[in-house]
């Protein structure tokens, strides 16, 4: 019995990680149903991460083939670095993570990890490899415990207890008076953007990818939540690929590279320090988020005093 029980219990195991996978993706990208013309190629053979370097090279791509949207995009990360990506709105940032996964395949150019052209290998394999804290986190009608469990469904509760705390949400959950089996959602327990952006945050440190997406959220959350959420990336980024889509510019201040994309090529790319003093594209979306964010915070000041 027991030995009929194991492969069983291993498929399942198999299953949850490849529903996984394709429920993560869906949900961060808001896909409905899979891009049928993405398919394994014949014999694929899962991706064999090494140092977790990825490289896009001469990338073009459009949705529609009357209007491309990537032309021409080569940018190194370097294993264990951060880029950044940047640039005003449409410009195709999103695109570009959408197309690590492998959502769609390129018009010409290639995608490798590690040296590995992304077409060539099984696409669950890509997809575990990678981990993401998506701008908005779906949660799950379950316990908060389930809900950070589905990083790696074979967490103990002991793994998921260390992935709240490091992802300083623990406080707030033991608050409850029925902990970690608190109902989260309509009828239970209610999160802010902060707090389920830490659960993504727990997620991630749970499932351990080498290679992290960040797509930060447009969203404004208070300076100081803003703050601590970013302490918190930059510990999970730590020595992993870590690719940010960033719209926040002051949240990737201290990126190994920021590429600024316009109009679907690079216009700039550098250090922080180094795209301020070319005074261009990057100064000029620099200066502007200053003064927004100065006006924002006299406004609250003003708030306040009265
Ligand atoms: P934002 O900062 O507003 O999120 P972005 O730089 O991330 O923008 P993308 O989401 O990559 O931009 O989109 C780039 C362009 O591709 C946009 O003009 C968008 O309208 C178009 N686009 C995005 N998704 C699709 C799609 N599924 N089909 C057709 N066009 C699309």
């Amino acid at each position: 019995m027991i030995q009929l029980y194991q492969p069983l219990n291993f498929m399942g195991f198999v299953y949850r990680e490849i529903k996984q996978a394709i429920i993560d993706i869906e949900m961060m990208f808001g896909v409905l149903s899979r891009n049928p013309e993405v398919k394994d190629r014949p014999g694929a053979k899962p991706l064999q991460v090494t140092s977790g370097t990825v490289r896009f090279e001469d990338v073009h791509f459009h949705y529609d083939p009357d209007r491309e949207i990537l032309k021409g995009i080569s940018f190194e990360v370097p294993a264990g670095k951060t880029v950044a990506i940047v640039g005003p709105s449409g410009a195709g940032k999103s695109t570009i993570s959408r197309l690590l996964f492998r959502l769609y395949d390129l018009s010409s150019g290639r995608i490798t990890i590690d040296g590995q052209d992304i077409r060539d290998v099984q696409q669950t394999s890509l997809r575990a490899a990678i981990g993401m804290v998506p701008q908005d986190t779906v949660l799950f009608n379950d316990t908060i415990r389930y809900n950070i469990r589905y990083g790696r469904w074979d967490a103990s509760d002991a793994d998921v207890e260390a992935a709240a705390q490091m992802a300083q949400i623990d406080g707030f959950i033991r608050m409850s008076p029925q902990g970690y089996e608190t109902e989260v959602g309509e009828r239970g327990l209610k999160l802010s953007g902060g707090e389920k952006q830490r659960v993504a945050i727990a997620r991630t440190i749970l499932k351990g990818p080498p290679i992290l997406v960040l797509d930060e959220a447009t969203s404004a959350l208070d300076s100081h939540t803003e703050r601590e959420i970013q302490d918190e990336l930059e510990k999970v980024s730590r020595n992993r690929t870590s690719l940010v889509i960033a719209h926040r510019l002051s949240t990737i201040v201290s990126a190994d590279e920021i590429i600024v994309l316009e109009r679907g090529r690079i216009a700039e790319r550098g250090t922080h320090m180094q795209l301020l003093a070319m005074n261009g594209l990057y100064a000029s979306m620099w200066n502007r988020q200053r003064e927004a964010d100065e006006a924002r915070e006299k406004l609250a000041q003003f708030g306040d005093d009265e």
